[in-house]
């Protein structure tokens, strides 16, 4: 069966604890082939736990997430070669030059040798790091650094590309030259999962958005679709609609115990 019409990524009622507290409560997203989605939530909603999850850093407690059709708990590795990954806080080995880091990660994900030179060169002009292929990383700026580690996660053209928080610490034409980027990447039918809790990011990167409170869905979609589940007019931008329905989401929860302590009057009455 051809797997093409499937989404790139689902994740089905994910739920994760550290240590008794929930971080994700049965959260439900999928990213289509060819489209850039935005995970999009207030701090200590649960992104970053979703996305260690995708990429096999942490174990789910409970739920499926399924790349390319292939559920990830039943093939624990083959599916990381189609899969990239830029972390919050990536950490390079500083004692090397970017040349060699790139060639590095180039080896070990299996590009074939006469062609590594060629991928290298490609993703230092692109990100206007070339003077500096052979400067140790321990003498980058942090952008520098944030540039070369996407450079990395981008090396091997994984079909799903997984973005924490991207955009912080880039000058704006880096940023010019990321959303340029992944623009390409996505009409080459691949995807692209960004997690951010800037707003801004999210409105200029994505073509959806999965807003996040405490670990729940709150609403997903396009922003056009977005403005319609938050009954907000057509000028309202994802800022507004993200405080609206964010907010609305915690009272949700917030009127969750008064409900149950009813709930429980009544069943003691009876
Ligand atoms: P931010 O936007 O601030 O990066 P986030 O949406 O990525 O936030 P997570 O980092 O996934 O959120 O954290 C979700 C919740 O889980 C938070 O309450 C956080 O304190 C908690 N948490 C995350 N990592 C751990 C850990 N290793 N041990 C215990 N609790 C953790």
């Amino acid at each position: 069966m051809s797997t093409y019409n499937l989404p790139m990524l689902e994740v089905l009622n994910l739920w994760k604890s550290y240590n008794g507290h929930q971080a994700v409560k049965g959260l439900d997203l999928d990213v289509k082939r060819g489209e850039i989605f935005g995970l999009l939530g207030p701090n200590g909603a649960g992104k970053t736990t979703t996305l260690k999850i995708i990429v096999g850093l942490l174990r789910m407690d409970k739920g499926i997430v399924k790349i390319g059709g292939v559920d990830i708990f039943e093939q624990q590795y083959d599916y990381k070669k189609h899969v990239g990954y830029l972390p919050e806080n990536p950490t390079l080995p500083e004692y090397l030059t970017a040349e060699e880091f790139l060639g590095y990660v180039a080896k070990i994900r299996d590009i074939p040798p006469n062609e590594i030179k060629e991928r290298i060169d490609y993703h230092l002009n692109l990100f206007n790091l070339e003077k500096r292929r052979k400067d140790l990383i321990v003498t980058f700026s942090r952008g520098m650094k944030q540039k070369l580690a996407l450079s990395a996660a981008l090396i091997h053209e994984p079909s799903l590309l997984i973005l924490d928080e991207p955009l912080i610490g880039i000058d704006p034409t880096g940023q010019h030259q990321i959303k340029i980027k992944l623009k390409e990447m996505v009409k080459e039918g691949r995807s692209v999962l960004v997690s951010t809790h800037m707003v801004d990011t999210a409105e200029r990167l994505c073509d959806r958005v999965g807003i996040i409170n405490n670990g729940r869905n709150v609403a997903s979609g396009s922003l056009e679709k977005l403005r319609r589940i938050a009954e907000m007019g057509e000028d309202s931008t994802l800022e507004q609609i993200f405080l609206k329905l964010t907010e609305e989401a915690e009272e949700v929860v917030e009127e969750k115990p008064v409900r149950r302590r009813l709930f429980g009057l009544f069943r003691k009455r009876r």
